[in-house]
C-alpha cells in the first residue's frame, strides 16, 4: 500500500524572521511513517520543520507553511491508499506577511490573523483512499473527536489529551483513543509512540478492504 503521512507543525510567517507555530515535535507522525515502512508499505512523509531524521526507506517532502503542506498533500494523494494527517496544522496565519522585519516602534502591536486552509476539508469528496485524522484536545476529547470524525468525513479519528504533560505533544509517549465511523472505539493505553504507531498501522492497513 502507499501511505502518505503528514507530521510536525506548520509555520506561518509574520515577517522574514518571525512566525506563528505550535509545539508539535513530529514524533508521532515520524513513528507512523517508520512503522508503515517497516511493515513493507511505500511511505511519503510530508513534514513541517522538526528536529528528526526521516525514517529509512521513506520519501521526505519538507514543507513550512499550511499552504505548502496542502499542495504537497494534494499532489501526493493522487495515487495513495492511505493519508494519515498527523501534522499539527496551524489554525490561523497572519493576514499580511511583512516584507521587512517589524520594528518595535510602539508598545502594542496587533496582528490580524485569518483561518488557514483546512487540508482534510479540501480533499475531493469522491476520494478513494483511507483518511486518518488526529485530534489533540485539552478538554471534551470524546465529543470533539466524534464531531471531527463526522464533520471532516474521516475514516478514523485518533484522539489524545494534550492537557497532560506525560503524553502527547513533545512527549515520547502517548495514549490514544481511536474512533471508528460505526461508533466503536479502541483505546491504546499509555506506551511509546513507536508502539502506538505499530498498532495504528495494523488497524489502518486492515481498513483498506472496507473502502
Ligand atoms: O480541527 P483540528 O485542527 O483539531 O483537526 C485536526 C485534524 O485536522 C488533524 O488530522 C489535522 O492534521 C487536520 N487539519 C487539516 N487542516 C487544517 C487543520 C487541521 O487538515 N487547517
Amino acid at each position: 500500500m502507499r501511505y502518505v503521512v503528514t507530521a510536525g507543525p506548520t509555520q506561518e510567517p509574520i515577517d522574514p524572521v518571525r512566525y506563528i507555530s505550535n509545539r508539535s515535535s513530529g514524533r508521532m507522525g515520524y513513528a507512523i511513517a517508520e512503522a508503515a515502512a517497516r511493515a513493507g508499505h511505500a511511505v511519503t512523509l510530508i513534514s513541517g520543520r522538526v528536529h528528526l531524521d526521516a525514517p529509512p526507506t521513506t520519501t521526505l517532502i519538507p514543507v513550512t507553511t499550511t499552504e505548502e503542506m496542502f499542495s504537497a498533500v494534494a499532489e501526493q494523494t493522487q495515487n495513495a491508499d492511505v493519508l494519515v494527517m498527523c501534522a499539527a496544522v496551524a489554525d490561523y496565519r497572519p493576514a499580511q506577511v511583512s516584507e521587512r522585519k517589524i520594528k518595535k516602534t510602539s508598545d502594542h502591536l496587533t496582528l490580524e490573523l485569518v483561518r488557514t486552509r483546512d487540508i482534510i476539508g479540501s480533499l475531493p469528496p469522491d476520494r478513494n483512499f483511507v483518511v486518518v485524522g488526529f485530534a489533540a484536545e485539552t478538554n471534551d476529547v470524546e465529543n470533539y473527536a466524534r464531531k471531527k470524525l463526522r464533520d471532516k468525513n474521516l475514516d478514523l479519528m485518533v484522539a489524545n489529551d494534550v492537557s497532560r504533560s506525560d503524553i502527547g505533544m513533545e512527549s515520547a509517549e502517548n495514549e490514544v483513543t481511536i474512533y471508528f465511523r460505526d461508533g466503536t472505539t479502541k483505546q491504546i493505553a499509555r506506551t511509546s509512540k513507536q508502539n502506538i504507531a505499530r498498532e495504528l498501522v495494523k488497524i489502518i492497513s486492515n481498513m483498506k478492504k472496507n473502502v
